[in-house]
């Protein structure tokens, strides 16, 4: 396969054309939290579901203060969940606290610091207005409303939605199952002594986290040496288990990059190579039906191929509507150099400046340098018949999360 390298965006769409939606499950509500809705919600009820008060007050007729200052008796007092046992007529009025249903004939509430009470009456020194402190009902939400569409991501304020609709099971769509495999006969484990030559494996752990980021789950783990026997049988595991696979290392062109052959003699490879940096010799597949995305080994050049391949098929097939990283323009901190001919994508920290986003370079851009890339929070796109930028320069920057700003 020697085909020109594809454009970043060429390849994705690619890779989503390749890609749809799991199937689905209904769980319980408590369960449901970071999950993915896979249906529409229709709301089954007006929230809120009676009219009640806003504020710590008296529920009152406004005709009865049109002038102040004025005194009401207090017929009795009614917290949130309590019904009120009289209705308001002219010249009464009834203590209502927060939440608590408005008690028939009264069309307002006052709030009590706008009054003073004594022996179970209340002077009134403001005049009101109908309507005033009063949440309707059906302000928030309206019965048959659609409320959330399918896709949309269960966080702690949709989940909380979804317990005022009491939505006890809600369905949603199952967890992309992910298969990593890294290579290289160099790798050893974390806690391990390193003998000459040898390396941790630090690409599983940027795999297992990218890919818990997107709501999907490891489910087989792997590393193997750069033997073509290695690779095949570790491939054939992974596809069994798993709705995606994802690998790391051995797809250049060098004398030990098993992955590469393998999947040209077995799998439908759609595209090899993509004109990036970093990243280029990516490898995109469908082995036995389930996708492989095979990144180069160098730490910086899998996080950023996750970043704009996985990540986007991820997040499709988890079922969710929307995949685009917030994009926002920034200043340039410093000078930048960049390939002609390749995508860049540079790893900066984003920093809040007076007049918008500074972009502060984190450092040289070899693929090999993790740790400029845990220190950025965003990517700078650069395009590919860009090869300087001044100092200053505008740029776009794509949000890696949403991180924070400032400090305590
Ligand atoms: P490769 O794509 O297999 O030629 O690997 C490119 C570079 O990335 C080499 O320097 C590898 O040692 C390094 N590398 C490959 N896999 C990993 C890994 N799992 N963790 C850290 N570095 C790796
Ligand atoms: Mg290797």
């Amino acid at each position: 396969m020697n085909a020109a390298p594809l454009t970043p965006n060429t390849a994705r769409t690619i890779v989503l054309e390749q890609t749809t939606p799991l199937s689905t499950e209904t769980i319980p509500h408590a369960e449901a939290l970071g999950r993915i809705l896979a249906q529409d919600v229709i709301s089954p009820l007006d929230l809120p579901p009676f009219p009640n008060s806003a504020m710590d007050g008296y529920a009152v007729r406004a005709s009865d203060l049109q002038s102040v200052p004025q005194t009401l008796r207090i017929l009795e007092t009614i917290g949130a969940g309590e019904i009120a046992t009289h209705a308001v007529e002219d010249g009464t009025c009834i203590k209502i606290m927060t939440g608590a249903p408005v008690p028939a004939g009264a069309d307002c509430v006052v709030m009590r610091e706008e009054t003073r009470e004594h022996n179970r009456e209340v002077e009134f020194l403001e005049t009101a207005r109908g309507g005033q402190h009063i949440r309707p009902k059906g302000d928030d939400v309206r019965q048959g409303e659609t409320v959330f569409e399918r896709g949309t991501v269960i966080n702690a304020a949709v989940h909380a939605m979804l317990a005022s609709l009491g939505q006890g099971r809600v369905e949603v769509t199952i967890r992309p199952r992910v298969a990593i495999l890294v290579t290289g006969k160099e790798l050893v484990d974390v806690g391990a002594e390193l003998q000459p030559g040898q390396i941790r494996d630090s690409n599983s752990w940027a795999l297992r986290g990218l890919v818990h980021s997107c709501g999907a789950e490891v489910v087989s783990a792997m590393r193997t040496g750069d033997t073509q026997t290695e690779v095949e049988e570790a491939l054939r595991l992974s596809a069994s288990k798993a709705d995606v696979i994802i690998t790391s290392g051995g797809v250049s062109a060098g004398d030990f990059d098993p992955i590469r052959d393998v999947l040209l003699s077995q799998a439908n490879v759609h595209f090899w190579k993509v004109a990036m940096k970093p990243g280029k010799p990516l490898l995109f597949a469908t082995l036995h039906g389930v996708p492989v995305f095979a990144l180069p080994g160098n730490p910086v050049s899998v996080m950023v191929g996750f970043e704009e391949f996985v990540r986007p098929a991820l997040l499709k097939m988890a079922g969710r509507s929307a995949w685009k990283r917030i994009e926002v323009e920034a200043i340039l901190q410093s000078e930048l150099r960049s390939p002609e001919g390749r995508t860049e994508f540079v790893r900066a920290r984003l920093e809040q400046g007076e007049d918008g986003f500074l972009a502060v370079v984190s450092g040289d851009q070899n693929s090999g340098r993790l740790s400029t890339m845990a220190r950025a929070n965003a990517l700078l796109e650069i395009a590919p018949n860009v090869s300087f930028l001044p100092s200053g320069a505008r740029v776009r920057a794509k949000l890696l999360g949403s991180p924070e700003v400032g400090g305590f």
